[in-house]
């Protein structure tokens, strides 16, 4: 049995933010929609025991994220206590990468996404406050033992919309190993000046790419263009992106999350055991709906 909502959406895939606090302080961050400051972070027990129950519904896919996830110190330990699963993955700013990528992938991680919004050590610093060289050697720490490695660039106006030519080049020296993953600003923090004309990125990528795919996930697209690849995440005003969400959210305090864009319709599942945990995971799908329907 899948767990479905009413709008035939099977959950295919957990997203869990496993802390609230960062390392950096991006200027656009939407905190994966979590607006409290969190205190009570999940225990290793509750984490394993929502992925246990979930399992039962077939959900063979896991993405941690937070919050910087590399701020637990028992990340490892929360991936080497999770039960068989087809993909575990974690999205992290790279800060801490470069000394924990080969122990992660030890314990079980199978790949990971690394935020890069600018190359430049100044817009880079400016975007998110930090040091990128830190995360330029965590990116080739990451090649070596999780790859494929996708870099995540929130496309942001007037800083780095320029840039995307120059990340194509740079990915390319990985041969394949790395992946751009463009994503649209969603505006959480009074960052609407940013906002890129979306569209005309889509179709310089559309014009440009050899060879273009569709992710079943969001219907997100990848485009080939001179052997670099680039999968465009477009989530704003766009049904398509909802009708084809597959995954649930889990807030770094245990509730069930359906939709980043909500925080009315949270499921509490901290603390519980697994049985509880497969009725509440029932009726955080009744709670569930696409943020813009079609
Ligand atoms: N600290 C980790 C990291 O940097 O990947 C995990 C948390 S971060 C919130 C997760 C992802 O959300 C990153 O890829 C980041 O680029 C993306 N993101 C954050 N704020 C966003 C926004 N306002 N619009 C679109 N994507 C955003």
């Amino acid at each position: 049995m899948q767990l479905t909502d009413a709008y035939g959406r099977a959950i295919k895939s957990l997203r869990i933010s496993l802390t609230n606090r960062c390392s950096l302080k991006c200027i656009y961050c939407h905190r994966e929609g979590e607006t409290r400051d969190i205190k009570n972070e999940m225990s290793i027990e509750t984490i394993v025991n929502i992925v246990r129950a979930s399992k039962t519904f077939g959900v063979n896919r896991i993405k941690f994220s937070g919050g910087e996830p590399l701020m637990r110190d028992d990340f490892e330990n929360i991936i080497r206590s999770l039960p068989g699963l087809k993909d575990i993955s974690a999205t992290t700013n790279g800060i801490y990468l470069a000394s924990r990528a080969q122990s992660l992938a030890d314990s079980g991680l199978s790949r990971i996404n690394i935020s890069l919004p600018s190359l430049s050590p100044e817009k880079y610093r400016k975007v998110t406050g930090g040091d990128v060289s830190r995360v330029l050697s965590g990116i080739d720490a990451a090649v070596e033992c999780l790859a494929p490695v996708k870099l995540n660039m929130v496309l942001l106006k007037g800083i780095n919309d320029t840039e995307i030519l120059k990340m194509m080049d740079f990915i390319r020296r990985y041969e394949g190993k790395v992946i751009l993953q463009l994503i649209e600003l969603m505006d959480f923090q009074k960052t609407a000046k940013y906002k890129v004309n979306i569209n005309e990125i889509e179709q310089f990528l559309e014009s440009n790419a050899s060879e273009i795919k569709e992710r079943e996930m969001h219907r997100r697209k990848k485009y080939y263009i001179d052997g670099a690849e680039v999968e465009l995440v477009r989530p704003i005003d766009n049904s398509h992106f909802c009708a084809n969400c597959n995954r649930l959210r889990v807030t770094s305090d245990g509730r069930l999350k359906p939709c980043l864009l909500r925080n009315d319709n949270l499921v509490d599942v901290n603390n519980k055991e697994p049985e509880e945990i497969v009725e509440l995971l029932k009726l955080a799908m009744d709670k569930r709906e696409p943020f813009y329907k079609g």
